[in-house]
């Protein structure tokens, strides 16, 4: 069960990918937890991979291949894997098809998270902060009782500058436009899967389990 999973911010990745480890108990791998444990292990391309970094660079292709390919070989990944952040380009993309192929495995599927980018932005956008205390609110699933007020000590309640619906669009924008070759990739090798992000986290969970459903276990 070799997957990748992919969706917007705020679409419930990492929801779902908790789900989907205790489930089918196979190891979530993201990007940053992967670079993290090359560099705390000193392996050598997480050397290599902390020098580029220090430097303020982009970690070149070749490295962050590398990384994933030590990860994938550990015996944890033997049932499978679900990588999350990871390809982010089509060459990535290929790189690691071409690398599964010399393992004598393949991608099973890429479950994309998908959620209109309206609901997004009421979803990234609503989170409010206590001016006094720091408590933190959502305008929509975690509102406070008075509008503008905080629960817990009154204070003023205010939105981050980087939630505004400005940044958050932008942000937005840009992640959609770096997927979609990426989509197009995976699309064109017929193991593309979008499952409906809009609904209640347990259904969102119910579809992602009919899907693997058929896959071995
Ligand atoms: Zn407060």
């Amino acid at each position: 069960m070799n997957l990748i999973l992919m969706g917007l911010p705020g679409a419930g990745k990492g929801t779902q990918a908790e789900k989907i480890v205790d489930e089918f108990h196979i190891p979530h791998i993201s990007t940053g937890d992967m670079f993290r444990a090359a560099i705390k292990d000193e392996t050598q391309l997480g050397i290599k991979a902390k020098s580029f970094m220090d430097k303020g660079e982009l970690v070149p292709d070749e490295v962050t291949i590398g990384i994933v390919r030590e990860r994938i070989e550990k015996e944890d990944c033997i049932k499978g894997f679900l990588l999350d952040g990871f390809p982010r380009t089509v060459p990535q993309a290929e790189a690691l098809d071409h690398m599964l192929n010399e393992m004598n495995r393949k991608i099973d599927f890429v479950i994309h998270i998908d959620v209109d980018k309206d609901i997004l932005l009421q979803r990234l956008t609503g989170r409010r902060i206590c001016k006094q205390c720091g408590a933190t609110y959502h305008l929509i699933f975690n509102p406070p009782t008075s509008v503008g007020e905080c629960d817990k000590c009154g204070g003023e309640l205010y939105q981050r500058a980087d939630d505004n619906e400005e940044t958050v669009n932008t942000r937005l924008e840009v992640n959609i436009k770096q997927t979609k070759p990426l989509m197009d990739y995976y699309g064109s090798q017929d193991i593309l899967r979008t499952i409906n992000g809009e609904q209640e986290i347990s259904n969102v969970f119910s579809d992602i389990e009919q899907l693997l459903g058929g896959l071995k276990r």
